[in-house]
């Protein structure tokens, strides 16, 4: 028989869920009973489950409660947040395409607070048309007649085939039967728009005479995507615009153009590489045009539908309008971005995209110069950091193969290890602020074209955990 002290359980010295309710009353007040008891719980369960494993928990009613505000903080944190996009892709899907500029914010805020006239006429007090906030704007950008405007780009090309074209035939040349990212391809989003596509021309060459020899009684339209994500080079042939937008109306047939990115102004005027406006598309013949709220024309997430009014009235009363029509922080964001428009000498500087896109290779040159000595010495002795030209890209299938001459921080292990340079991307992805960097062989770059909040991201710099 043994006379040493019994061993007490440690289960029975856990505090009870009351007693420490009891005393977290600044949780209760910040995060509510219900929360708080259930977070205790978790915490409690987990305890047990390490006492039961012979490890040797802090089981005081001080550690416990700090690791059960320690886990409600984390439950309530957002998930989504702002990042700092340094991977050198200005509109970048994954990161949320386009910035909106401050006008845009605030007519959003001032939508989303209070009810608004979003279907009200205050003139006459009848009911009114949720797009009149934007349609006449579209048209004096785009020298349309009508326009409307539904959820993406994607949404767009859905809706104009459906209304004009289902159960009948559309001709696309082979070289354009594009996929976009994700899940968009032009072939299958034909098929769910309950069309058919008929494919004309080659990969590389496709001529006007093989449209004309597709179109039969059954050819509901034509239709040009534009090549947003790609470049065919070599031996290549497309047919113009305005040819066949010729060719759809000697058969009476409406002529749509996708155009993807859809911009409203000459690049070339900003000192950026060409990419037609969605005017040049209007004037060459295109009865309809379908472009993206939020790639370069620097918006938040749409589809605008821009063209011939009797075309626009056919798709407004589609069923399937409704299913994607925009909601009112959407439309006001858009209308007040493409208010900039309106005045193009102040827009490069007033709308974040331009102002990206346009940014000087000195400008950038001489942030990364005002940055470097304290990325260093936040980084220092592990990894060295220099300043290396880099190339920007657009993004979201914008001008694919045009890039954008910049400046990267470069960062690389001293140990000359992939994995060093993997977690230092992880660690600053895991900042308050996230910073989003590219890797590149044993390199990791920051591209500093889009760093516009200079100074959070140096300030944060020492939080991070390497
Ligand atoms: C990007 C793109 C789309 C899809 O637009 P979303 O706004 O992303 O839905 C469709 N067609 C083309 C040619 C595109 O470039």
């Amino acid at each position: 028989m043994s006379f040493d002290a019994p061993v007490e359980n440690p289960h029975r010295r856990l505090p009870s869920v009351d007693v420490l309710l009891q005393q977290m009353p600044d949780a209760l007040a910040c995060w509510g009973r219900q929360q708080v008891t259930v977070a205790l719980r978790e915490e409690l369960a987990e305890i047990r489950a390490q006492i039961s494993r012979d490890e040797a928990p802090e089981i005081d009613v001080e550690s416990i409660q700090g690791k059960v505000s320690a886990r409600l903080t984390r439950n309530n944190s957002a998930t989504l947040k702002p990042v700092i996009n340094l991977s050198g892709t200005v509109l970048h899907t994954n990161l949320g395409r386009a910035s909106l500029p401050r006008e845009a914010l605030d007519a959003v805020v001032a939508v989303a607070a209070t009810p608004s006239n979003l279907e009200f006429e205050l003139e006459t007090g009848v009911r009114g048309d949720r797009e009149s906030h934007i349609e006449a704007l579209v048209c004096e950008l785009t020298g349309a007649e009508a326009a409307t405007a539904v959820n993406n780009n994607a949404a767009a090309v859905l809706l104009v085939l459906n209304t004009l074209a289902l159960n009948r035939e559309v001709p696309v040349s082979r070289g354009e039967l594009v996929e976009i990212g994700g899940s968009f391809r032009i072939p299958e989003v034909m098929q769910r728009a309950g069309c058919t596509l008929v494919e004309v021309g080659a990969t590389n060459r496709t001529h006007l005479k093989d449209f004309a020899k597709a179109i039969n009684s059954d050819t509901a339209l034509l239709m040009k995507v534009h090549a947003s994500n790609y470049q065919l080079t070599g031996f290549t042939s497309t047919v113009p615009e305005a040819e066949l937008a010729q060719l759809a109306h000697e058969h009476q047939m409406p002529f749509v153009i996708d155009l993807g990115s859809g911009n409203l102004v000459d690049f070339t005027r900003l000192g950026l590489p060409p990419e037609p406006t969605a005017a040049e598309a209007i004037a060459l013949g295109a009865d309809l045009i379908t472009f993206s709220g939020d790639k370069l024309l620097g918006g938040p997430q749409a589809g605008l539908i821009a063209g011939r009014r009797d075309l626009i009235a056919q798709i407004k009363t589609n069923p399937l309008k409704r299913a994607l029509r925009l909601d009112k922080m959407t439309l006001a964001a858009l209308a007040e971005v493409l208010k900039l428009y309106r005045d193009p000498d102040s827009l490069v500087q007033r709308l974040p995209t331009l102002r990206q896109l346009t940014r000087s290779r000195d400008d950038i040159a001489a942030q990364a110069e005002r940055l470097l000595p304290a990325v260093k010495k936040s980084l220092a002795p592990a990894f060295s950091v220099v300043l290396a030209e880099c190339s920007s890209q657009i993004g979201s299938g914008a001008l694919p193969v045009e890039t954008l001459p910049s400046t990267a921080l470069k960062i690389t292990p001293c140990s000359g290890a992939d994995a060093d340079a993997r977690q230092l991307a992880q660690a600053l992805r895991l900042l308050p602020l996230p910073v989003i960097g590219r890797l590149h062989k044993t390199s990791l770059w920051l591209d500093l074209r889009c760093l516009e909040q200079e100074r959070e991201f140096i300030e944060q710099l020492g939080g991070l955990r390497i």
